[in-house]
């Protein structure tokens, strides 16, 4: 989500071409700090405003007391499911961000750690869809590069890990698996190493390995990310 006036991937057509993700372990390692330490990335938007527009509802913490400051009271809603201060940030009938004017975020500095958060390139490295509401031109155009076999080894494990979860999430307790397409891929992220072909049993792949044995190291996986994050 940026305010970036310089084009990034777009012919004067306006339409994409091949935009250059960087090299796969250096941006997973970079997403994965930035999951750990909940401060932000940095992506080359362009002027791409896509997610801006896709109907999203934005979830604002209680401490983000500047960012609250800056969007009006009427706007927000109280997030479901999370505790009291919690706020969410709709969208309108056309699935535009409310504080997308002129498109261009009218909030850019003080906007929410949800918008800083966001990387759409969590699509390409997990191999799944976004969601239907999303119009990112980006996503298919994310091209990701392989200097070394690492590379290509953890870009495997990744949609190795977003396959696994998503064919097999009836094989987890209740409402351990994310239905929503960015959770989805946030989880893959979180637990790829589960799959790396030297993690896993006898060298080989996840969807090999009895699903008991996948199931439980991926829940271990998980609660170790999630505990090295309140850490
Ligand atoms: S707050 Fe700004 S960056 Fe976030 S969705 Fe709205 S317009 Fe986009």
């Amino acid at each position: 989500m940026s305010n970036e006036t310089q084009s990034l991937g777009f012919k004067d057509t306006n339409q994409p071409q091949d935009l250059h993700a960087g090299g796969f372990s250096a941006w997973l390692r970079h997403f994965r700090t930035t999951l750990v330490n909940e401060d932000g990335t940095d992506v080359p938007c362009g002027r791409c405003n896509a997610c801006c527009r896709s109907s999203y509802f934005i979830h604002i913490r209680p401490e983000e007391t500047e960012t609250l400051s800056h969007i009006p009271k009427a706007l927000l809603f109280p997030a479901p499911g999370l505790p009291q201060g919690n706020r969410v940030l709709g969208y309108n009938e056309h699935g535009r961000c409310p504080m997308l004017i002129d498109d261009q975020c009218s909030i850019y500095e003080y906007r929410p750690l949800t918008c800083r958060s966001y990387d759409c390139r969590i699509f390409n490295a997990a191999g799944i869809a976004a969601g239907k509401a999303d119009k990112s031109p980006q996503i298919p155009c994310w091209q990701f590069s392989y200097p070394t076999q690492r590379d290509r080894d953890e870009h495997a494990a990744v949609q190795a890990a977003a396959k696994f979860l998503r064919e097999h999430t009836m094989n987890f307790p209740a409402e351990t698996i994310p239905n929503n397409p960015t959770q989805l891929a946030i989880l893959a992220i979180k637990v790829y190493d589960v799959f790396l072909k030297q993690n896993t049993n006898s060298g080989k792949t996840g969807g090999e390995v009895l699903y008991s044995e996948m199931t439980g190291a991926i829940m271990a996986a998980s609660r170790k990310f999630e505990n090295r994050a309140k850490a």
